[in-house]
């Protein structure tokens, strides 16, 4: 008899992997070579300092971008080998994004803004709303489905933003900086949010600067550079305090 597949944890099915990464822009090389894998109903965290090459990272694990060289395979699918149209699609299906700025169009109210991100699933506007007005309700914001972006607070807004990455229920979720334009309080709300996605099975990827959030998860990928200088999750892997310790 085999096992079952676990749903998370470390023998849990990779939902994406880089292997062998890099990016260059012009001469400047953002991304050296990363390695990276992230199974499903993971929860994790990338730091490093500004400039290091994080948000490139989360570009291409994203399929937003491409690598100069390396390989990148989402649910199994090398995206390399998909057309633009079977890449869309899987990217669609698959993974949500969540950005510093909530990037909400002006004057459109949230139920319509959460909703237009179904515009091209072939559902009716009817479900479309529906469905916009339930992923509202899970991130809190029942009360708030006619109000527009200035009429909402920084956390609201990312709220909101949230609520339209998660709306077809995709299996990854990757934030870059999500509470770095927001107050700490509201942070705190949002961060919260992601927990309970994670909860709920979604994989989370979080790009933080914060050293609190970093502490409240259970992995960290620190980056330097362009590189990948510590993984908590790789096999036989020191913290920098204890690598420091034992030279
Ligand atoms: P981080 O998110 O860690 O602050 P980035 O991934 O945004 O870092 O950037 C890494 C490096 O790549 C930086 O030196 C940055 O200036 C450069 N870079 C990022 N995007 C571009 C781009 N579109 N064109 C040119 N250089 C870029
Ligand atoms: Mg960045």
């Amino acid at each position: 008899m085999t096992a079952p597949t676990p749903v998370s944890g470390p023998a849990a099915p990779a939902l994406l992997e880089l292997t062998a990464v890099s990016k260059k822009y012009g001469d400047v090389a953002a991304l050296g070579g990363a390695d990276l894998v992230v199974r499903r109903g993971e929860l994790l965290a990338i730091v490093g300092p500004s400039g290091s090459g994080k948000s490139t990272m989360l570009n291409i694990m994203g399929t937003l971008d491409r690598p100069t060289s390396g390989r990148v395979r989402i649910a199994g699918y090398d995206v390399a080998r998909l057309s633009d149209r079977e890449l869309s699609a899987l990217r669609a299906g698959t993974i949500g994004f969540v950005f510093q700025q909530f990037h909400l169009a002006p004057g459109v109210p949230a139920l319509d803004s959460v909703a237009d991100g179904l515009l091209y699933s072939g559902r009716t506007r009817g479900e479309r709303r529906l469905l916009a007005e339930r992923a509202l309700r899970r991130v809190g914001l029942g009360h708030r489905l006619r109000h527009e972006p200035h009429q909402l607070s920084g956390g609201e807004k990312q709220r909101v933003a949230i609520a339209r990455a998660v709306l077809g229920d995709p299996p990854l979720l990757l934030a870059d900086e999500p509470t770095g334009a927001l107050d700490s309080r509201s942070g705190t709300v949002v961060l919260e949010l992601l927990h309970e996605l994670h909860e709920s099975g979604t994989a989370v990827v979080i790009i933080t600067h914060d050293r609190d959030i970093t502490a409240s998860l259970p992995r960290e990928v620190r980056v330097k550079d362009g590189r990948i200088e510590y993984d908590s999750a790789a096999p036989g892997s020191l913290s920098p305090a204890l690598q420091e310790a034992v030279r």
